[in-house]
């Protein structure tokens, strides 16, 4: 068999990379190491969003996400959930209610073109009602907005399918132990399966998408993929948490952690609850991570900040670690935006092309652009498909899209990351003007049980 492509890894990165290649034509094959989406994909945070977080410090990653999770919404539509999500905010807290509701309405239209609601403003009094469980002491009011709950798994398994539809194939189980080389450009890779079979499979191009371990297949091609792993550890718990119970049916948390400076979800959906993640800085191997005892213990004192009766005992941890793309700044400034290496032009090896970096609420866009380049490589160019048909293959009705924010402006402030911020707080400024001037509408400033019922429920 020949192909035109390769693909290394199957995550959410990979998955949407074939899927893509595969709607455009291209004969490919996915070659994936262990069971697909079973790596860091299915540690996230389970969640389709556009990164309100990254407002503070890098609003062009939050558009252009918001931006392709429309496309994924759409495309993906029966494996989603809308999940509202309830940020208490307390006497004493970092970011006071003003601040939180001003970051909520910087979010709210960009979040509109991933199908989100606005948000809603409670008071303590009704906070209360909608979660009657929550510490009530020094509770200033809440904030309720919308993101979409996702089983991973079953994303990457779906974006396998269409691709297998469209011609793809796929070898699980399968390591790509070398990649083959020839007068300066990669010709496809060496695979060692778990029985210890070896073969060589042949590709014009070969596309590195590991995940956090792009850096070490890039070094069986000899090139260096510079990357910052974040280790990020989620308590599973499989059981009714009576403390969360709410008239909503479904309602999700984000709480200012133990040290004050950063947030843990609960994440609760078809009877499991997520809380999480940490993010802690890791040199270690991918292949072998672990919860080190103090994440846990970190989980447990943040959520019994706002719960003092949630359980201690959980059903498991899980551990996965983000690949992020290497940058200068401190931890929790890094941007999740990705990059697509055309290795040719940036180290002289032909035919090698690695997808770093990103989101799995980007992985479309993702999978497009590493399409895009494969097509110019090849020389046979074909338009990208994936936002034009669902993950079942029906046609998805044409929607007029905000263009993503360019990307020579975005590499730019990557390398000036106080810029960066500069830009991003500069928009929260006048956002914070607004809202002191033009302050939400009383629709929004008073939200009420009712009122949620009616705003998210679909
Ligand atoms: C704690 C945590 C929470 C997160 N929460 C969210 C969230 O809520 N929403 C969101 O959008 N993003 C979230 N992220 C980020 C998101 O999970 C990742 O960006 C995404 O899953 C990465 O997918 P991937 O396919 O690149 O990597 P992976 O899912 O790790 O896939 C890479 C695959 O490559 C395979 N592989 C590696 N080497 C080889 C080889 N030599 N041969 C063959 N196969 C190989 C591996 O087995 C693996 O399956 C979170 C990340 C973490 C860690």
């Amino acid at each position: 068999m020949s192909y035109d492509a390769i693909v290394i890894g199957g995550g959410i990165t990979g998955a949407g990379v074939l899927r893509d290649l595969a709607l455009r034509g291209y004969k490919c094959l996915l070659i994936e190491k262990g069971k697909p989406g079973h790596a860091t994909t299915a540690a996230s945070s389970h969640l389709i969003h556009g990164g309100l977080r990254y407002l503070l410090y890098d609003r062009l990653t939050t558009q252009t996400t918001c931006w392709d999770s429309g496309h994924i919404v759409r495309i993906a539509r029966p494996l989603l959930t809308r999940l509202p999500i309830l940020w208490p905010v307390y006497r004493g807290h970092r970011h006071g209610l003003e601040t939180v509701e001003t970051l909520l309405e910087s979010y709210d239209p960009l979040q509109r073109m991933k199908g989100g609601r606005p948000h809603l403003r409670f008071s303590p009094e009704e906070a209360l009602r909608l979660v009657p469980g929550l510490k009530s002491e020094g509770l200033r009011g809440a904030v309720v907005f919308d993101e979409w709950w996702v089983d991973p798994v079953a994303l990457v398994e779906a974006n396998l399918a269409s691709a297998r539809r469209a011609g793809a194939d796929m070898r699980t189980e399968t390591k790509v132990v070398g990649l083959r080389r020839a007068r300066g450009s990669v010709q496809g890779v060496d695979v060692s399966s778990t029985d210890g079979k070896r073969e060589e499979v042949a590709a014009p191009i070969v596309i590195n998408a590991a995940g956090p371990w792009v850096e070490s297949v890039a070094d069986l091609a000899g090139t260096r993929v510079p990357l910052r792993l974040q280790k990020g550890t989620h308590l599973v718990y499989e059981k009714d948490i009576p403390s969360l119970k709410s008239p909503a049916p479904v309602l999700g948390f984000i709480l200012e952690a133990e040290d004050r400076s950063r947030y843990v979800f609960v994440i609760p959906a078809r009877g499991t609850t997520l809380v999480g993640p940490t993010d802690v800085a890791t040199l270690d191997n991918p292949d072998h991570l672990s919860s080190s005892e103090e994440e846990k213990r970190y989980l447990l004192a943040s959520v019994r900040r706002y719960f003092a009766d949630f359980p201690e005992s959980y059903d498991r941890a899980v551990v996965g670690a983000r690949p992020i793309l290497g940058q200068e700044g401190s931890e929790k400034r890094l941007s999740r935006e990705f990059e697509i290496y055309d290795h040719s032009s940036r180290d002289g090896l032909g035919g090698f092309i690695t997808v770093a970096g990103g989101k799995m609420s980007d992985f479309r866009l993702m999978g497009q652009e590493t399409g895009d380049l494969v097509g110019r490589l090849l020389r046979k160019e074909a338009p990208c498909r994936t936002h034009l048909l669902t993950l079942k293959g029906e046609p998805v009705p044409e929607v007029s899209s905000r263009p993503v924010p360019s990307k020579s402006l975005k590499r730019f402030l990557r390398r000036h990351p106080r810029l960066r911020e500069l830009h991003a707080l500069g928009h929260l400024a006048v956002d914070f003007g607004k809202h002191l001037f033009h302050p939400p509408r009383e629709e929004i400033r008073r939200g009420t049980v009712e009122k949620f019922r009616q705003y998210y429920q679909d």
